[in-house]
């Protein structure tokens, strides 16, 4: 079992939890992801760390309530337990002194990019960190990227209540154009159509990308095949393969095809929990 030793609502989509989990703390790495159950008639959710305490034994992660697991483990508070707390699952980001790095992340997006940014500059690269919501009240992690782990911070939200108006690529845009500054690498988290369009400016302009694909994942250890994405006309799994490809080889389409695949059912799982729980607790 695993103690929620923090947990805070950031906004009314967005939480943050801190869980107990030693081992996991101990040897995850940024790009890194876990799996939790809740209990034991609860589904696999995958997450990605987004801090972690070796010393206190645990990790962070920032959750959008979307669908019955997420928001059934809103209901979840300080003390309570978790059933499972499994990882560190995929592969970690390839970390090094690329020069200047973007590291961008599109709503939840961003609390995973946290820890890659991170780490990017402490290995000595230069970071730009862009940030996207849609609107003011769903901007979280900001404070994060000011305490000395990015050299500049764009926000954007998509009506203009906060930061730039406009999308993370309009800023990406801007930054290309500037002649004073040149990109060695760009670092993607977000829904599979920022990504895509991330992806598209890049190649133009041959600066190498790397995205982090969320993809479904059910056991994620490589067993059941429903996380495969096509990336360079090869097959991969983004569980054990990824989470983390060349942006530029991924084939967006069938991704976007892919995850919503279990719609209806997982329409009638809320359904169903919400008329079992009177819409709110467990
Ligand atoms: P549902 O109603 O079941 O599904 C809503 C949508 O969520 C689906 O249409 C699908 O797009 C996605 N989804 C559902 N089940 C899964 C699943 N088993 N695996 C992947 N996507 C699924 N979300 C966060 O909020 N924060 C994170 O840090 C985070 N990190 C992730 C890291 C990885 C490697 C992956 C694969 C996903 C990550 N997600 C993260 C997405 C998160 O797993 C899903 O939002 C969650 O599983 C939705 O469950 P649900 O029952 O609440 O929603
Ligand atoms: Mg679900």
């Amino acid at each position: 079992m695993h103690k929620i030793t923090e947990k805070e609502r950031l906004n009314e989509e967005m939480t943050r939890i801190e869980v107990e989990a030693p081992l996991v703390a101990d040897k995850i790495k940024p790009g890194q992801f876990i799996v939790i159950r809740m209990h034991e008639k609860g589904e696999r959710v995958p997450l990605t760390f987004y801090k972690k305490d070796k010393e206190k034994g645990t990790v962070q992660m920032i959750f959008q309530k979307v669908g019955k697991s997420t928001t059934e483990l809103d209901t979840y508070e300080e003390g309570d337990e978790l059933l499972d707390v499994v990882g560190p699952m995929g592969t970690a980001a390839d970390i090094e002194d690329y020069g200047t790095v973007v590291c961008i992340g599109g709503g939840v997006g961003t609390p995973e990019v946290f820890p890659v940014a991170k780490a990017l500059r402490n290995a000595g690269n230069e970071v730009i960190v862009i940030s996207g919501f849609r609107t003011e009240d769903l901007v979280v992690c900001e404070s994060d990227f000011d305490k000395g782990c990015a050299n500049e911070i764009y926000i954007t939200t998509d009506d203009g209540t906060y930061g730039r108006e406009g999308f993370t690529s309009d800023v990406l845009e801007e930054l290309i154009a500037d002649e004073d500054t040149s990109l060695d690498l760009v670092h993607a988290v977000g829904p599979p159509i920022m990504m895509k369009v991330i992806a598209e400016i890049t190649e133009e302009h041959d600066i190498d990308t790397r995205v982090s694909l969320n993809s479904i994942m059910l056991d994620a250890t490589g067993m059941c095949g429903s996380c495969r994405v096509e990336v360079g006309e090869q097959m991969k799994l983004a569980c054990v393969d990824g989470p983390e490809f060349d942006a530029h080889k991924v084939n967006f389409e069938e991704l976007m095809q892919r995850i919503t695949m279990f719609e209806e059912q997982e329409e009638e799982a809320m359904e169903r929990w919400e008329e079992e729980n009177g819409g709110c607790c467990r």
